[in-house]
Parts: structure tokens; sequence; C-alpha cells
């Protein structure tokens, strides 16, 4: 419980407990359980998330059926959720502060997942509220897809809701081939909407794909069902996110990635380099500092003093992109749009991934924005 200096006579209330999101997690009722991972069904309060960016003058909806996940990607930034599950205040990470200790909420974020039941009924009267002109983004601080929706279905649920929806742009992001069972719905929701669809494949290497995202499917999965998805009709792309250095970021590797992803059809491709938030940094470093010792000082280097990486690196980073899109005929996916945007329809997609323009100026990175996980 956290300390509060109040005189509990003057405002009892705030004896009652937690409040907001850690009142939520602690009324939740045990749901299920799988390996090391216990599920915890809540009713949330709302389902879509305001996110606004001045600087890139976007105004975007996103929305997580779930709260954790079970993926567990060793460089995931959406570990800072579950923060706000605990009563305990929480002190920040600062930059360079490799050597802080994994902090309970962050190794919680993959192992006590919050389900929220009631999400359908929430996107139904929601939605009714907000201008559809504006995006909606699937998927963006936890997998829709990690392994506990087969049985749960909460994502089907939403799908359900927009499928019966029209004109509204919707993207989705997960890295799991579960969503070729509602291939079925994401059809009729691109009939009257603006769909994309991302799979996050960071790189071809299984053995590398199952260190870094340990409960991840395998890429040859995730391209398989970009596969699917083209198959259906569907604009279903790549996203080689994030870029790690000396990990995945080398021309081979980018290049390996296009080459797989031209193979099942992809729309486009699109990456962004490593966003190191202050709570993935004991995460991501330990696990580097197990795995790749001989990496460490660099990591350290980089990331010392912010979480983004510097901007020749970014540039670097973009031109290999756009060099794989090119050797590979893909369209380029610029990653500071949001998640529908710039991707087109799927027969534009089509167009675009067929018909090469030439040269166009680089779109670099600038600092990702929170709508990626
Ligand atoms: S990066 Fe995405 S898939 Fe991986 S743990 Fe985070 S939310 Fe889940």
């Amino acid at each position: 419980m956290a300390k509060t200096n109040h005189s509990p006579a003057l405002f009892p209330i705030l004896d009652q407990g937690p409040s907001g999101m850690a009142r939520l997690a602690a009324e939740a009722t045990h749901a299920d359980e799988g390996h090391l991972i216990e599920f915890k069904a809540m009713r949330a309060r709302s389902l879509l998330n305001h996110s606004v960016s001045k600087r890139m003058g976007w105004v975007a909806w996103s929305i997580n059926p779930y709260r954790g996940c079970e993926f567990a990607c060793k460089y995931c930034y959406a570990r800072y959720t579950h923060e706000f599950l605990r009563p305990e205040p929480v002190a920040a990470v600062p930059p360079g502060a490799y050597d802080a200790p994994q902090q309970s909420w962050a190794l919680a974020f993959e192992r006590e997942i919050y389900l929220k039941e009631n999400a359908a009924w929430l996107l139904e009267q929601e939605l009714r509220r907000i201008d559809p002109a504006q995006e909606i983004a699937l998927g963006t601080a936890t997998d829709p897809y990690q392994p506990i929706e087969r049985r749960v279905g909460i994502t089907r649920s939403l799908l359900e809701v927009f499928a019966r929806q029209e004109n509204l742009r919707l993207g989705i992001v997960t890295k799991s081939r579960l969503i070729e069972r509602d291939i079925d719905l994401l059809r009729q929701i691109s009939h009257r909407n603006h769909l994309v669809v991302h799979l996050t494949i960071t790189t071809t290497n299984a053995s590398l794909a199952r260190l870094l995202e340990p409960r991840a499917p395998r890429p040859e999965l995730r391209f398989g069902a970009v596969r699917k998805l083209r198959e259906a009709g569907i604009t279903a792309g790549v996203l080689c996110s994030p870029l790690l250095y000396g990990l995945n970021d080398s021309v081979d590797s980018i290049f390996s990635v296009a080459r797989e992803a031209a193979a099942v059809g992809a729309s486009f491709l699109g990456g962004h380099p490593l966003f190191l938030k202050s709570c993935s940094r004991p995460t991501y470093l330990g696990f580097i500092r197990e795995h790749f010792p001989h990496l460490l000082a660099e990591y350290e280097r980089r990331f010392r003093t912010e979480d983004f990486a510097d901007s020749q690196y970014r540039r670097e980073m973009a031109v290999r992109l756009r060099s794989a899109c090119r050797k590979f005929n893909l369209a380029e996916r610029s990653t500071d749009a949001l998640l529908s945007r710039d991707a087109g329809s799927a027969s534009a997609a089509e167009a675009m991934r067929t018909s090469r323009p030439g040269p166009q100026p680089v779109r670099v990175a600038p600092q990702q924005t929170s709508l990626f996980a």
C-alpha cells in the first residue's frame, strides 16, 4: 500500500485502497492460468484510448483488448502499462541506469494478463462518439492475438463490432498467425472500411526470434499469415521493428526479411529502430548482457542519455529499408504514419507493390510514436 501523509480523519476516501486502474486490477478475478502465467478478468471502464501528436499533427485512438502480453519480447516498451495496475508508487528508471534491476511490474507484464471481458460492449458504445476520420489502432501495447485470445476471443468480439461499421480507418498489429482465424471478419471489415494489417517480423532467423520474442510464433508462421491475408484480399504487410543494433539491423538481415515478405505477397515493408524506454531498459539490457555481452558497451553508449536511436542511425536504417523495398519490389511503409495511413486500400497497396515509382525522398522515422508495440 502506498504511503500517504494525510490525516485519515480528514480524507477517509484515501484509505479505501487503490484507485483508477490499480483498483480495477485489484478487483479483477482469476480467469485462467497457463505456464507461469495468470489470467485475470477485468471490467474496463473504457476501451478507446485517445492519442494526440501535436508534433505529427494527428489524433488517433488505440485499443488494447488485454493488459500485459504473453509474448514477452525482450525489447517491449509497453511494460510500463503494468505500472498502473499496482498501488505502489514506482520510480522511473532514468536513461543511463542500465544496471537497475527489473521491476516487479515489468515482469508481471508478461506473467499477469488482464482480460477486458466487456471490451466489445464498450467498443459498441464508444464508436458512436468518435470521428470516423480518426484512425483506430488495435494492438499497440499488447498483442491482440496472444495465445489466450484463442480461448477467450476478445479480439474476435471486437472485430464482430467493427464488421458492422463503415468508413472507419483501422490498423491492426500482431506477431501471431492466430489472426488467420479471423480472416472472415477481416474481409467483411475491409469491404466497408479502410483496414491495414501489420505482422511484426524482426528477423528470419528462428533462433534469434526465439531469444528476442520467446513466446511469439516462429517467423515463418508469421510470413504464412501475411500470405493468407493477402490471398484473402486484405492489405497486409511486414513491420521489421524494432531494428536492434548488432542483432537484426544488418543489410543481410533486413534484406532477408524483405525477400520473404515479397515472397508471400506483402503489401509493404516498414521498420524503425529500437525505442529503449526506461521501463524496458533493465529487461532488454539484462538480456543483452546474458546473450550478447559483446554488444553491451555499445548499447550503453548509444542509449546513455536518450531512449531513441540517434539521427544518423535512424537515417542509415531508413536507407537500408528503402533499398530492401526497391530490391524486392515492396511498397514502403513509413513508420511515422499511423496504422492505416499511407498503406492505401488493398488495390492501392497492390499497385504500389507492382509499379515502382522513381526515387522518392526517404522518410526517416522521427521519435517513434507510441502506437506500435
Ligand atoms: S512487443 Fe508487442 S508482442 Fe512483444 S511483448 Fe510487447 S506487446 Fe507483446
